[in-house]
């Protein structure tokens, strides 16, 4: 594999800095839908028998050169996430066959969480159980809306009653561990309809929750119509009374909030998520996956055919990589770390204030409330939490 990411190097030096850790977020992207919804700008291709048995090869090459690399490096997985696209686009033997190859090529942790996002309309009970006996720890489903209008809007493939039924079907198969994605500032969504989806959400009993504010992305079928003045943005005002809504409702369901957009019952924060958030070292594979590992961060061809081209033609998937310096890596603690309501140890922080532009800059996010002290962190406050994006970038 000549054109291949040097892992080694990069986790040596790693060593040598004492910055990065020994386990790894393992993500491979399944980039397959039965159709894009509208407001989707994620990598992926239609559904397609052939394209997927491609993928698979290519996917287990990729697996098995990935997995010498760690190996010499003594690295262990103790995350496995399948995203995508729809990951149950795959079948059940196909998921199976992904997760046996992973098992048998790297050295798992003893409680590895596994996810596997799923979408409702594509959940069977056998379909579940195969994914239980797989290994499969924890579940998270694309719900968006439970309000059919708004999904409609949307461009789900899956309407309301079949987004219950999946969730049906998967608690009566086992899984306790799920989470449910829910979609605030739908072009036509109320106050009331949002807070219906949060109630039925919280009905079923997922052990967390995702609320994302809907962004327009470039190229989806919304920035379109957003452009032509085809639908209308939400208002700021009720924007934030939508997130007002979500921290109230979802308190008062037992879901402690420790990520701007994540909730979960005690003890069930996603592990693997909270790794990009830590700034934690993650490798992924499949057509557009972005990995960070020791101070390097890479990415994949986005693009079905040459990533599996490459892959055939004995080459790395990955085209683009950048070396963090020591500097750029802890100022990316801090921003990301910020993400978490627990912020981050007050440490990161003063290792940052070297440099005296950035301590001017911290000083000021302080005296403004956006940013507070609790006991040895910081972390943001709930002002603060509305301009996260705003505030990252400057402290980058
Ligand atoms: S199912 Fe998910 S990945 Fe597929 S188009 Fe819809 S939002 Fe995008």
């Amino acid at each position: 594999m000549d054109e291949n990411l040097d892992m080694t190097n990069t986790v040596n030096r790693s060593r040598d800095e004492n910055i990065g850790d020994f386990d790894v977020g393992l993500y491979l992207h399944i980039p397959f839908c039965a159709k894009r919804c509208h407001f989707c700008a994620f990598y992926l291709v239609m559904q397609e028998e052939r394209r997927i048995e491609r993928f698979l090869r290519a996917l287990a090459i990729e697996l098995a050169s990935y997995a010498k690399q760690l190996d010499s490096a003594r690295q262990r997985i103790s995350t496995v996430y399948l995203g995508g696209g729809t990951p149950t686009a795959l079948s059940a033997v196909q998921l199976s066959q992904i997760l046996t190859t992973v098992r048998s090529k790297f050295s798992l942790t003893g409680n590895c969480e596994v996810t596997v996002e799923a979408t409702p309309e594509s959940l069977t009970s056998a379909y579940l159980d195969a994914l239980y006996a797989a290994g499969v720890t924890r579940l998270s489903m694309g719900i968006q809306t439970f309000d059919q209008t708004e999904r409609t809007c949307l461009g789900l493939s899956s309407t309301t009653e079949e987004a219950k039924l999946g969730i049906r079907l998967l608690k009566q198969s086992g899984f306790t561990n799920f989470n449910l994605d829910v979609i605030y500032g739908i072009p036509g969504q109320t106050i009331l309809s949002w807070d219906h989806t949060l109630e039925q959400a919280c009905e079923c009993e997922p052990s967390h929750l995702s609320c994302y504010a809907l962004s327009v992305e470039e190229g989806t079928r919304f920035e379109h119509a957003f452009r032509r003045g085809e639908l209308k943005p939400v208002e700021t005002e009720t924007e934030r009374q939508f997130q007002v809504y979500a921290n109230e409702q979802l308190a008062a369901g037992g879901y402690e909030h420790y990520e701007i957009s994540n909730w979960a019952k005690p003890g069930r924060a996603c592990r693997h998520n909270q790794r990009y958030w830590k700034g934690q070292d993650f490798l992924g594979l499949g057509p557009s996956a972005q990995s960070y590992m020791a101070g390097c961060r890479f990415g994949n061809v986005s693009n079905l055919e040459q990533y599996c081209g490459r892959l055939e033609n004995g080459q790395s998937a990955v085209t683009e990589q950048e070396f963090l310096s020591i500097s750029q890596q802890e100022k990316e603690r801090v921003v990301f770390g910020f993400r978490m309501l627990d912020g981050v140890p007050k440490d990161w922080v003063a290792s940052n204030a070297r440099d005296p532009d950035w301590a001017a800059l911290f000083t000021a996010f302080l005296e403004e409330k956006y940013v507070v002290q609790v006991s040895d962190r910081f972390a943001l406050t709930a002002k603060g939490r509305q301009f996260a994006d705003a505030l990252g970038s400057q402290l980058l």
